[in-house]
Parts: structure tokens; C-alpha cells; sequence
């Protein structure tokens, strides 16, 4: 894929392509189809978490054929470290109320969980419908808690990834792909 390989060109600090743009593609297609059938006529809220979820937020919110509403939160977890902190600030609030809406949170990556599950927290308490969780990647690793995700895009390895909305210290969130970081990033970042 000639794009492709310009861009890793373009984007030192790479290490090698996890999943590729057409994997990506077709994996989201699959998830908004099945995730619009499974709404059907409840419309829902699809909450995205910035900044990270922005480009699948945009690409799954196209799939889902169904009437829905879009909505963003900013949380902090990570700062320019690549480890969790386990400290969760929001930094952005919803726009509006929840109450008795169907809520689908819309996330990049499931790394500790310890955002997820604090999100769900936050969200069950301001009387939504119901709550359900899509997670585009999900680490394979233990957890210190455990994380409820309805749906998954791909199980990846316990390794730092940039790409398709994720980045590290705000560079590579506009690659197509997944790509791993090679790793020593402060010299290639
Ligand atoms: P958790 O609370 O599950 O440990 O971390 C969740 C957040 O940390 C994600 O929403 C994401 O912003 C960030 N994160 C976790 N793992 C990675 C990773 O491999 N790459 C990037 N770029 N961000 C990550």
C-alpha cells in the first residue's frame, strides 16, 4: 500500500505497523453495522473521548445507520508519560444532560481501565438510560479492575501504540493506521 509506506517515512519514531488502514476500515464498518442493529430505534448518544477517540468516533458514527447524537468529553490520564497515572481529571464536560438517554461510550484504547471505569461512573450517576462501552483496541494485559467493554475492534499486545487518533507528546493522531512506537521515544518523538 504505497500511502501507507510514505507515511511511515514520513513519521520516524515508528516501530511497525500494527493494523493496517484497510484492517482498520473494515473492522470499524463491522463494529457500526452490528452496533446500529443492535440500537435500531433507540437512538443513542454516543459519547467520544477525547482526544484520542476523535477518528473513531468520525469513522463508526458514519457506520451506524442509525439517528443518533454525538457528544465529547475530555479526560486527563496521561500527561507526555506513556504509563497510566491512574489519576482522572475531566477537562471537557458533556454539552448536555443524559438522563434517560442510551449512552455508548466511544473509546480508543483500554490500556489499565482505570478511565473507562471511572467515565462509567461518572456517566451511571447522572441517570442515563443505560450505558454500553465500545473500545476500539484493548490491551492484553492483567488489570487492576475489571473493565466492561460491549464490543472490541481488536485485541492488541500490552505495547505503546500511536496513530488513528492516538498519539504520543500530540504527534502521529493523523496516521490511517496503528503503528507501534519504537522504544526509545524521547530520542525519535
Ligand atoms: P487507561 O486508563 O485504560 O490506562 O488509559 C486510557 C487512556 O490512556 C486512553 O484513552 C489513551 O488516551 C491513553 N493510552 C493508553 N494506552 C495508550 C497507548 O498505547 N497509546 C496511546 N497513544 N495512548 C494510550
Amino acid at each position: 500500500m504505497a500511502s501507507t509506506l510514505q507515511a511511515i517515512d514520513l513519521h520516524t519514531g515508528l516501530e511497525n505497523i500494527l493494523i493496517t488502514e484497510d484492517a482498520l476500515q473494515a473492522r470499524v464498518s463491522e463494529l457500526g453495522r452490528e452496533i446500529g442493529a443492535f440500537y435500531a430505534d433507540r437512538h443513542p448518544l454516543l459519547i467520544g473521548v477525547l482526544t484520542g477517540g476523535f477518528m473513531f468516533m468520525a469513522d463508526l458514527s458514519r457506520s451506524m445507520a442509525v439517528p443518533l447524537r454525538i457528544d465529547f468529553m475530555a479526560v486527563s490520564s496521561y500527561g507526555n508519560a506513556t504509563s497510566t497515572s491512574g489519576v482522572v481529571r475531566i477537562l471537557k464536560d458533556l454539552d448536555r444532560s443524559i438522563e434517560g438517554r442510551h449512552i455508548l461510550i466511544v473509546e480508543d484504547i483500554i490500556d489499565s481501565g482505570l478511565t473507562l471505569n471511572y467515565l462509567i461512573e461518572v456517566l451511571r450517576g447522572r441517570k442515563p438510560a443505560d450505558v454500553r462501552i465500545v473500545a476500539l483496541l484493548k490491551k492484553k494485559r492483567d488489570r487492576p479492575v475489571a473493565v466492561e467493554a460491549d464490543w472490541v475492534g481488536f485485541e492488541i499486545p500490552d505495547a505503546f501504540v500511536v496513530g488513528y487518533g492516538l498519539d504520543y507528546a500530540g504527534k502521529y493522531r493523523n496516521l490511517p493506521f496503528i503503528a507501534v512506537c519504537a522504544p526509545d521515544l524521547s530520542e525519535t518523538a
